[in-house]
């Protein structure tokens, strides 16, 4: 039986990539910053509460990290805590910053000198890239980040690629475009104008007020993007990969798309500039034909057939608990 360790395993992506991977048969270690404000919440939805072994990490206390991987001896380490939220990232630049670059440092840093062997995996981010000139994003587009946490990525996803050409780490980064599911937290977009809706529906909001929704991003289905991350460490050589759908949409069309199919009046979206952030990207989506090739993963949605599934999954949790 294979271990596998998963910080930020509350999250998203965290509680999608558990219950794959329990799935398969490994063991699950999963650590909190602590237990005090441990969310259960994603674990019991997916039904995978008494399969994950909660341990407390500090990831940036280095002894701390060492103690626990040396407990456990992980096969694989999946790398997802983050403070993940670019829109607080330019309220908290130097707490973002400092907690995605020190974790990663940590880690690579233990690994490199007690546990060489195992397999890890960085949660990158197509934010690196920012205001790029040519689209799609490759590996080859040069980084241009345009938000601390896009900056912090960055610099972790040349902590991975510097520790795996020095030292022969298995070290993979998956760069990651926005991959979205009914776990999302609610300062996210997509969830963001899902549940708010919804809300609006049911006569308990008046309105929808949103930042710049004239902008453009590459959006997937998180549940089929967890799966790259697997395959990443499943390769004889570790690499870099982009995980993304191939295609753009605007956050227009997609806050309309829900509003029309919950029967809402578009004059309720509102747009307020005291939302908007002190740079965005305009336009961004990846070009995803190398995992395609070589870790044969696929993403076979278009985003609206996401939109569907994320929308009926969010009444059929509002109708379960009112
Ligand atoms: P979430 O925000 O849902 O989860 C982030 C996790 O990191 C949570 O478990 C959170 O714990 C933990 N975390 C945050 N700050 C700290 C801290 N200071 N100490 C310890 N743990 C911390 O993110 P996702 O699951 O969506 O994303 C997973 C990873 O992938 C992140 O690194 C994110 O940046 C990256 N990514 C995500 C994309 C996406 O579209 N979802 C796109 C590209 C990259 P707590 O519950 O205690 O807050």
């Amino acid at each position: 039986m294979k271990t596998a360790l998963i910080t930020g395993v509350t999250g998203q992506d965290g509680a999608y990539l558990s219950r794959l991977l329990i799935e398969k048969g490994y063991k699950v270690i999963g650590t909190v910053r602590s237990y005090r404000c441990f969310k259960q919440f994603n674990f019991e939805y997916l039904n995978i509460q008494n399969n994950v072994t909660i341990e407390e990490l500090d990831l940036t206390d280095m002894a701390n990290v060492i103690r626990l991987i040396m407990k456990y001896k992980p096969d694989e380490i999946y790398n997802l805590a983050a403070q993940s939220s670019v829109g607080l990232s330019y309220e908290q630049p130097i707490g973002t910053f400092s907690f995605n670059t020190v974790s990663v440092n940590n880690l690579l840093e233990t690994i490199r000198l007690y546990c060489p062997t195992v397999r890890f995996y960085q949660a990158s981010s197509g934010e690196m890239y920012g205001n790029v000139k040519n689209l799609p994003v490759t590996l080859d587009t040069p980084m241009h980040p345009v938000s601390p946490y896009g900056i912090s990525k960055m610099a972790a996803f040349f902590m991975v690629t510097t520790y795996r050409e020095s030292y022969g780490i298995h070290a993979s980064n998956g760069v990651l475009f926005n991959h979205e599911s009914f776990l999302r937290s609610d300062n996210f977009f997509v969830k963001k104008v899902i549940k708010e809706s919804l809300l609006i529906k049911k006569g308990l909001r008046k309105c929808l007020k949103l930042g710049n929704i004239d902008i453009k991003r590459d959006f997937g289905y998180a549940p089929i993007y967890v799966k790259a991350m697997w395959k990443m460490l499943q390769m004889d050589s570790p690499d870099d990969y982009i995980i993304s759908s191939g295609e753009s949409v605007s956050l227009r069309s997609i806050v309309e798309y829900v509003f029309s199919k919950l029967g809402l009046d578009k004059n309720l979206i509102l747009t307020d500039e005291k939302l908007f952030r002190p740079n965005e990207i305009i336009d961004i989506y990846g070009d995803n034909t190398k995992a395609r090739k070589k870790l044969r993963w696929s993403h076979n949605y278009k985003f609206y057939d996401v939109l569907d599934i994320l929308i009926d999954e969010e009444i059929k949790y509002y109708n379960k608990v009112n």
